[in-house]
């Protein structure tokens, strides 16, 4: 069985991959020759994972799963959710955006935060969707050079380091993304037995 990974990280691709029976091929966009951007116009994480799943499904007719990914900061309301790949603006810089929201977060007590990741499963002509959260908090200063985004400023719950000051491994197996894997590889897993 073939299924679409809607990413352009051949990384990541990898990764997930390697969680798979050998009975489902990943491919990438690329291989199915989608080169445009695909749209992201979504209020909500779980609305934008779901319409990047569709938006393959419709146009190239491969079943496909997506996923889509943001913190959401407690005292901010949720910010910065969907935007924050672009929170600071479209140079999509993320010292610049985490400079903001330390600015923001500078009046505020309440430092809690999370971080999730939906991946919207397009398969069989039904939807799935696995959500994967990991609680922390926003530290006041930038702290580890390790991970991408907002990782320097991410203290998951029950840790003394931040993202950034994390090995890979114990990132992935706790954070959101790695959580939001691990149930769609099971819910494949058990497809493929079934079949
Ligand atoms: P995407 O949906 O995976 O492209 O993530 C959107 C944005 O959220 C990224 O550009 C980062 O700013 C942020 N982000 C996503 N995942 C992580 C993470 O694991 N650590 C830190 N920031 C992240």
């Amino acid at each position: 069985m073939q299924l679409v990974f809607a990413t352009n990280n051949p990384n990541k691709l990898k990764e997930v991959q390697a969680l798979l029976p050998s009975s489902i091929t990943l491919i990438s966009l690329k291989d199915v020759g989608c080169l445009e951007d695909i749209p992201e116009t979504q209020a909500t994480i779980k609305g934008n994972a779901i319409q990047k799943a569709e938006y393959i499904k419709q146009h190239y007719g491969h079943d496909c799963f997506a996923d889509d990914t943001g913190l959401e900061v407690k005292a901010l309301h949720g910010e910065p959710g969907v935007f924050s790949a672009r929170y600071a603006g479209e140079q999509r810089n993320a010292n610049d955006n985490m400079d903001k929201l330390l600015t923001k977060l500078q009046v505020k007590d309440d430092r809690s935060a999370q971080f999730k990741t939906v991946i919207a499963l397009h398969i069989n002509n039904q939807l799935h969707v696995f959500t994967g959260i990991c609680e922390g908090y926003i530290t006041k200063e930038k702290k580890g050079n390790k991970g991408f985004g907002y990782d320097p400023i991410f203290r998951p719950k029950g840790y003394e380091s931040t993202f950034a000051e994390m090995d890979l491994g114990l990132k992935n197996k706790i954070g959101h993304r790695g959580k939001a894997v691990q149930q769609l590889v099971e819910f494949l897993n058990n497809l493929t037995q079934t079949i």
